[in-house]
């Protein structure tokens, strides 16, 4: 078998959800709602089955799904996004970041990433040949030294990964971070992969700003996102690259010997929620506002040190104080004999961390309210 891939182990949040299933735990450790996505996308979903949507779609994504992504990233994003020339529409962001990463690198080139960061990425270098280079964020606010990052592009990486909002420590990027990346960006001639599948959650004060929206950044940038989170719809798998024509046109191709396509008669009955006016995303917002209000008085309630998250619904918990050697015991235990399914935080971080797990709050309130009653029995 490959070398590349002998180092692989499972994907810890994959086999997290496996093991509250196992124990009948409250799973608040992969992120995915337990609510119903939007009853109009339902609906049409219903109807698309009786239409002629079950062969292929153009490879890239079919023309009504680009059309209706382009009107409304154009609308987010403050930018003309053109449907035909700069949209590659993929299975999940999952294969949106491994293709991008793929267009952009040779073997043997090296990439980015902050930690903590979400697992695929290592991953994602792995397998496309290239080099990761670890900065990390600092907490409690997750910054990064300006100083540490630049030596980071010294090393002239090929391209960097931003996610923002972060999973799974929570930070929004401030524009003026944001500027900085930029400016080392154009310094040291880098392209850089965003991941905004949480563009739509951002906690009041803090703002979304869109990496290739600042100034020169657009030439440069494979804008990746997903429908799963904004559409509570991960398993649909539908994500997109959005990017300038001339690396679109690469994109596309290594799309399609990747994947082909992504399901067309979801592409289809999606269109409906891309054409849903701001009031969607504001409801959505609140919905998640609240949410986090609730989990997160919960866990103070409890006593228990944790972040307060700006953007994306994880939060990190301290557990220092249970005296576990390993965080991956915790999980376990906590699945086995509380009943509740995390993460542990080591799976997210490259330093030596054991000392944190990660739950998330895209759950109804009354699941909410079973996990924070479980997690009761660790006091
Ligand atoms: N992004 C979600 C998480 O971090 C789920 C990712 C996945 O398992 N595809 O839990």
């Amino acid at each position: 078998l490959s070398e590349r891939t002998a180092g692989f182990t499972d994907s810890v949040i994959r086999r997290m959800t496996r093991v509250s299933m196992q124990y009948g735990a409250v799973n608040v450790s992969q992120g995915f709602p337990d609510f119903e996505p939007p009853k109009e996308i339902l609906d049409r979903m219903a109807q698309v089955a009786y239409e002629d949507f079950h062969q292929y779609s153009i490879t890239w994504g079919s023309q009504n799904f680009r059309e209706a992504l382009a009107a409304k990233q154009s609308r987010c994003m403050g930018r003309k996004i053109d449907p035909n020339t700069e949209i590659v529409t993929t299975c999940g962001s999952t294969e949106a970041m491994m293709a991008a990463m793929m267009t952009v690198t040779n073997p043997g080139d090296k990439v980015i990433i902050f930690s903590p960061f979400y697992e695929n990425y290592g991953a994602d270098t792995i397998l496309s040949g290239a080099e990761p280079i670890y900065v990390p964020l600092v907490p409690p606010d997750f910054h990064f030294d300006p100083a540490v990052l630049e030596d980071a592009f010294r090393q002239h990486p090929k391209a960097m990964i931003l996610c923002n909002p972060s999973n799974p420590c929570g930070k929004v990027f401030t524009r003026e971070e944001l500027e900085f990346i930029a400016t080392l960006a154009e310094k040291y001639d880098t392209y850089v992969i965003t991941d905004e599948v949480y563009e739509h959650i951002v906690y009041a004060p803090h703002k979304h700003t869109y990496f290739a929206t600042l100034p020169g950044m657009w030439d440069r940038t494979l804008s990746c996102s997903s429908l799963s989170k904004t559409y509570s719809i991960t398993g649909w798998r539908l994500g997109y690259i959005i990017a300038p024509p001339n690396i679109i046109d690469r994109a596309k191709k290594v799309h399609d010997f990747l994947t082909v396509g992504a399901a067309a008669p979801l592409q289809e009955a999606v269109v409906t929620g891309l054409k849903f006016g701001p009031g969607y995303y504001d409801d959505l917002l609140a919905k998640y506002t609240h949410k986090k209000e609730l989990f997160l008085k919960g866990l103070d309630e409890l006593n228990i040190t944790h972040t307060d998250p700006e953007g994306a619904y994880y939060v990190l918990l301290d557990i220092s104080e249970f005296g576990y050697e390993s965080d991956l015991e915790f999980c376990e235990d906590l699945a086995h004999y509380a009943g509740v399914g995390a993460v542990p935080g080591s799976s997210f971080f490259r330093e030596p961390v054991n000392h944190l797990i990660r739950l998330h709050f895209a759950k109804k309130d009354e699941t909410l309210l079973e996990a924070l009653n479980r997690l009761e029995g660790l006091r």
